[in-house]
């Protein structure tokens, strides 16, 4: 199978070739013909799975079947996603894919100013990739115009109600147009996720394909059992030896970030952190700077790391465990990405062993312990506690458990709900 045999338009093969894609990957296969159809559609697909062409270029040919409106364009699709980073990447593949289609696309989203976006908008764009927040802002304000929408994706659904967002996304869906199709693409079917899909979409074509554990598979996973105050050392020897040009690092918290990207440019290795304490602007240099090699090391936190697009990342390491065992899962993601061998490996200390178990349950099998010389673990090491105990504020010790939930909306002060829930997991992430 090749793309041609699609039907899509010329300047859309044009496009794809030219990113040297040979074949469509299998969830191309299945929900491009079923988009181009005209169905609903509901897929099971990961990051890594070449989901963003699988909705994107059929986006585009449905666009062009109709000459756009003489005057000012109307919005004709919106991709809704969880971050910032991922939205910054899926219109990067929105214009890439499109570069030949003559379609206007544009990213919204918070954390930079407004005036800039309202002025694009106003301008006049066929696509919006945008995150709930933000969007909803410019909703509010009258500042964008969505009508006259005829595609709605939801990019990484199960994500955006991870982080709160159920609230701001049916507000956005109330603005649109019923007569539209609707695309969800998720991790999980969750239950969660069909009651979603369930007012959402209309007799949606499901597609499941082979969840990223087939990445997995391709993935080596090993564990290096090693003191606490060794972590660094043995992560620069690591980098160094290996002659390791491009490593995502995991840590759990921002400060833990900051201060391992300082440490590794004082071992002289070229370091950057990215974590959601820093600016937009420091996020997207820091992420450029490392894809073009000018940094060997970026230092992430879970959060900052959601929805990185980065290709043919050969090594991860979990400089720390994560404290919710799934997130090991989606770290380890970010290797080995559409068919590339990638290795993940753990710097585990005592304290985390508890982590390990439930990670090892979650994945269904024990990680492979190697020991480097030099680095033994002291057996006499005393666990000490991961999170230091935090007084709740009155507030929310009073809160019922009901209301406390994480997902269910924003809560009352005005923090984000992502932000409550990461301060429910322990740390500062
Ligand atoms: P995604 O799952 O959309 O984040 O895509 C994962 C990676 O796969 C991206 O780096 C894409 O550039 C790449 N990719 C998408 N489609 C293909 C394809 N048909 N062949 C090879 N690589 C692809």
């Amino acid at each position: 199978m090749e793309f041609q045999d699609f039907g899509l338009p010329a300047e859309l093969v044009r496009a794809v070739n030219e990113q040297g894609y040979k074949e469509p990957t299998p969830i191309q296969a299945q929900a491009i013909p079923a988009i181009l159809n005209g169905s609903d559609v509901m897929a099971a697909a990961q990051t890594g799975t070449g989901k963003t062409a699988g909705f994107t270029l059929p986006l585009l040919a449905r666009l062009g079947e109709r000459e756009t409106p003489k005057g000012k364009r109307p919005v004709r699709a919106l991709i809704l996603t969880p971050t910032r980073e991922l939205a910054a990447q899926v219109q990067e593949s929105v214009a890439n894919y499109g570069r030949h289609a003559g379609m206007k696309s544009t990213v919204v989203f918070g954390g930079v100013g407004m005036q800039p976006q309202v002025d694009r908008l106003r301008r006049g764009v066929d696509i919006i990739v945008a995150t709930p927040g933000r969007l909803l802002d410019h909703i509010r304000q009258r500042t964008v115009d969505l009508s006259q929408l005829e595609i709605l994706v939801l990019d990484e659904a199960d994500r955006m109600l991870d982080m709160g967002f159920i609230h701001d996304i049916r507000k956005v869906i109330a603005e649109l147009p019923r007569q539209r199709q609707t695309l969800l693409f998720s991790a999980t079917f969750s239950d969660e996720i069909q009651k979603l899909a369930l007012g959402m979409l209309t007799d949606p074509v499901r597609i499941q394909v082979e969840a990223r554990n087939t990445a997995v598979e391709i993935i080596t996973q090993h564990v290096h059992p090693v003191n606490r105050a060794s972590k660094r050392a043995l992560l620069s020897q690591l980098i160094r030896n290996g002659d390791w040009r491009q490593v995502l690092v995991f840590t759990r918290t921002k400060h833990g970030a900051d201060r391992l990207a300082k440490q590794l440019e004082q071992d002289n290795i070229t370091a950057a952190a990215i974590h959601g304490n820093k600016s937009q602007t420091a996020r997207t240099r820091a992420l450029a700077d490392f894809k073009q090699g000018k940094v060997r090391v970026l230092v992430a936190t879970d959060i900052a790391a959601r929805g990185l697009d980065i290709d043919q990342l050969p090594h991860v390491v979990n400089f720390e465990l994560p404290n919710v065992p799934e997130d090991y899962v989606h770290r380890i993601g970010r290797t080995g990405r559409a068919g590339n061998e990638g290795a993940a490996l753990s710097l585990v200390c005592v304290d985390e062993m508890k982590l390990l178990k439930d990670i090892e349950r979650v994945i269904g099998r024990p990680l492979d312990r190697q020991v480097v010389t030099g680095f033994e673990p002291d057996p006499n090491e005393r666990p000490q506690p991961l999170f230091k105990k935090r007084q709740a504020p009155a507030a929310a010790r009073n809160r019922k458990p009901q209301s406390a939930a994480p997902r269910r909306g924003k809560p009352a002060g005005g923090a984000r709900p992502q932000q409550r829930q990461r301060a429910m997991a322990g740390g500062k992430r």
